[in-house]
């Protein structure tokens, strides 16, 4: 059981520049408590903490501010460039509270104590006389930050240092004239990432219903968040016995145990972070079936043959029908290098908060087969509207390279998004030269699409 100064009174702490983004903290601490926690069988609203509600009067700012930042369970920074800028000309000495919360609460989640998401915001720009807003752009400033440590800081991090490690964390976009949308991610972030991890520790169970059942995508089996942990998992890396192996697990050799043989925490969601059977059998059923899943483009190092399908890399971008039963209406991403693949499905409301600095994935191989996938953004937002991939093999002549640009259609069919441009580039070999002598008798050796969706333009290294 936790100590009473490990329990947690509040769900969101808002962490804020009062000069630059008290209008929007305050807006978004009302809209946040207006929520609930999604998959509580009771409703259990958002509780957040925001000094200018929570802070009492007459009683030291420092301890207040440190009882309610462990007492919360994620911290949102609105890092806003006019916040960082006001931070570029910090002097030897100087304090500087907001930048003292960031510090800590980084300081908190590398105890696992909380969990912090950065809230992005960039400027309003005049353009033609009129505001524009501009997204975030803030990421450069870090270089120019002082290498200078708060005089009462929590440790020794540089104000350098502190912005440099907020950026290393999945942050949210957010244009202040657009909040409704970020809410829900938000929303559907806390309750899903965070909340779980924290809810044993809720000061007021009482609020709190029957703890949610959760199925585990490992083992298969019903757990709760509070009986998960390091090892509470355990599952075989193969998805049954085989029978050339006289029906023993390939990972371990071991004929029908009934426990796996390797050990995690419990997950309710597929994931790639390591390799457990069931994933084996979840991916095959979706890709490998036609009435599940199609494929909108899908492209191999340009050195691909079917003899040696298993050597190469290759990616493969489409979307699950309405067949697919709880895994309908989503993005499918599919890659795969010797040794090495990837596979994941989106839902379209998971791409409104993805953190589009990072790749989708990203294998590299032993002999330097790789493949790399990409998010394209808008011009205007940051909104993910297509995927950028590409591949290749030490010995392919060229990447293997294309861009799919994907909506979901206005009618909701729950047949995943449509690809609403498709475009090859930079790979050489595409229709103007003549093929690799080894590939000469193979149909189709690329694997393209044969009926271009949209729009297919290829474009050569020559033009
Ligand atoms: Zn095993
Ligand atoms: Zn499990």
């Amino acid at each position: 059981m936790a100590d009473e100064e490990n329990k947690k009174q509040f769900h969101i702490f808002i962490s804020y520049r009062v000069n630059t983004d008290a209008d929007l903290a305050e807006k978004l601490c009302d809209k946040l408590q207006a929520l609930t926690i999604l998959n509580e069988q009771r409703e259990v609203r958002i509780k957040c903490f925001l000094d200018k509600q929570n802070l009492k009067e007459g009683v030291d700012y420092t301890s207040q501010f440190m009882t309610a930042l462990t007492g919360s369970c994620l911290v949102l920074p609105i890092v806003s460039e006019a916040c960082l800028k006001s931070m570029l000309n910090l002097q030897a000495g100087w304090t500087d509270n907001v930048l003292k919360e960031w510090q800590t609460a980084l300081h908190f989640q590398s105890m696992d104590k909380l969990t912090i998401i950065p809230i992005l915001v960039g400027a309003n720009e005049v353009v033609g006389g009129s505001k524009v807003y501009r997204k975030f752009e803030g990421f450069t400033m870090v270089g120019q930050l002082p290498d200078l440590v708060l005089p009462d800081a929590i440790n020794d991090h540089t104000v350098k240092q502190v912005i440099g490690n907020l950026f290393k964390l999945q942050g949210i976009f957010l244009n202040p004239l657009e909040l409704t949308d970020k809410l829900a991610v938000i929303q559907s972030r806390f309750s899903s990432e965070v909340w779980p991890s924290y809810r044993t520790l809720w000061s007021n169970v009482a609020e709190l219903g029957p703890e949610p059942q959760l199925t585990c995508v490992q083992c298969l089996q019903p757990y709760t968040e509070s009986s998960n942990g390091d090892g509470a998992c355990r599952f075989h890396l193969t998805d049954g016995p085989i029978q050339e192996y006289g029906r023993t697990y390939a990972c371990c050799q071991l004929k029908d145990p009934l426990l796996g043989c390797h050990r995690n925490r419990h997950n309710p969601k597929h994931h790639n972070r390591f390799k457990y059977g069931s994933f084996v059998n979840w991916r095959a059923g979706i890709m490998w079936n036609t009435l599940m899943s199609r494929t909108h483009a899908k492209i191999s190092a340009d050195d691909y043959s079917e003899e040696y399908a298993d050597e190469t890399a290759w990616i493969r971008v489409g979307a699950t029908t309405s067949n697919a039963g709880k895994d309908q209406n989503k993005l499918m991403i599919a890659s795969a290098i010797p040794y090495e693949s990837w596979f994941m499905l989106f839902e379209k409301e998971e791409l409104i908060g993805v953190d589009t600095r990072l790749p989708v994935f990203s294998l590299k191989g032993q002999r330097d087969e790789y493949a790399i996938g990409r998010w394209i953004v808008s011009d205007e937002g940051h909104e993910v509207i297509g995927i950028n991939i590409e591949c290749g093999t030490r010995t392919s002549v060229s990447p293997s390279s294309v861009k799919v640009h994907f909506a979901w259609p206005e009618i909701n069919d729950f047949n995943g998004p449509e690809a609403t441009l498709i475009e090859f580039c930079k790979s050489a070999a595409f229709g103007e030269r003549p093929l690799p002598k080894a590939l000469q008798n193979i149909k189709n050796p690329y694997n393209l699409p044969t009926t271009p969706l949209v729009k297919v333009s290829r474009q050569s290294l020559e033009s």
